[in-house]
């Protein structure tokens, strides 16, 4: 048998129109996952769904109730749901007195609040389904500060939290909740960072014991293990994708 066989799986992964989300859905579709992925761009939900034979579904996870609504067309449309990776990201980049609280809200609702009602609405599906596995995208900013990220490192340190309490709570229905914390990776998200944060490019090569930035497919492995049963015994983790970033005192 090999355990990391997603036949027969469903799985939503939000954000997956893009970047790091589309070469996770990429990998679960390979490894024979039925797939539906998420995003605002109706354009991009349409080319992903396309490649992948997924079901997209529009929406804007700031709302509680569409992000709740996602996840019910979801396991409606695949007939179960037993995957959800909550990718789905943004960041405002500035010093942390310049925000405003509806900037800070944006960031929060969009990387953490969502990440939670989702897992909350998928959570009878995968009851039904007879277990599941949730993986939640964290970020080096789990670990570290940045000056100029307040709101996104205080939502992806709360996406680890979250996770080890889900994990802890829903252990004994056969959920598995894991995060994985990126480093470095080349997207749309990093690409308008290092527009904006001076010597960003540099640094991070400098830091990385890879020495290069990490791409999007570097994160497909990481999510078929743990969307499959090779990761059974494993919950309530952060698991750093970094090139060694995190390792470097
Ligand atoms: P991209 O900007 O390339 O992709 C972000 C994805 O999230 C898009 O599919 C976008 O779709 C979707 N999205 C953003 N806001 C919303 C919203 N309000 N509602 C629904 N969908 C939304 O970024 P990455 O691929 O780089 O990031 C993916 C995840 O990885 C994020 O959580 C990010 O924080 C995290 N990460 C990235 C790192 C990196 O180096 N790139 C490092 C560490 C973590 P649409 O625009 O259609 O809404």
């Amino acid at each position: 048998m090999n355990s990391f066989d997603l036949t027969g799986k469903a799985a939503l992964v939000t954000g997956g129109n893009g970047g790091i989300g589309l070469a996770m859905a990429r990998a679960l579709a390979q490894a024979g996952a039925a797939l539906a992925i998420a995003g605002r761009d109706a354009g991009k939900n349409a080319a992903a769904a396309a490649e992948l034979k997924a079901v997209p579904i529009a929406c804007d996870l700031k709302d509680a109730d569409a992000c709740r609504a996602m996840v019910d067309e979801a396991a409606g449309r695949l007939g179960r749901l037993d995957i959800l990776v909550n990718n789905a990201g943004t960041n405002i980049r500035k010093a942390p007195q310049d925000y405003s609280v509806a900037e800070w809200r944006a960031v929060l609702d969009t990387n953490l609040t969502s990440a939670f009602v989702a897992s909350q609405a998928a959570y009878p599906h995968m009851l039904r389904a007879g277990g599941g596995k949730i993986v939640n995208i964290g970020s080096m900013m789990s670990l570290f500060g940045a000056s100029f990220a307040a709101p996104y490192g205080a939502s992806k340190g709360g996406v680890v939290q979250l996770t080890r309490s889900l994990a802890a709570a829903w252990a004994k229905d056969n959920i598995q909740v894991n995060a994985v914390l990126p480093g470095w990776i080349d997207t749309a998200l990093t690409r308008r960072a290092r527009e904006e944060v001076a010597g960003l490019h540099e640094r991070v090569l400098a830091r990385t014991p890879a020495a290069r930035w990490g791409t999007p497919e570097d994160l497909g492995g990481i999510a078929v293990f743990l969307a499959s049963a090779a990761s059974d015994f494993v919950t309530g983790t952060a698991i750093p994708v970094d090139g060694g970033y995190s390792s470097l005192g």
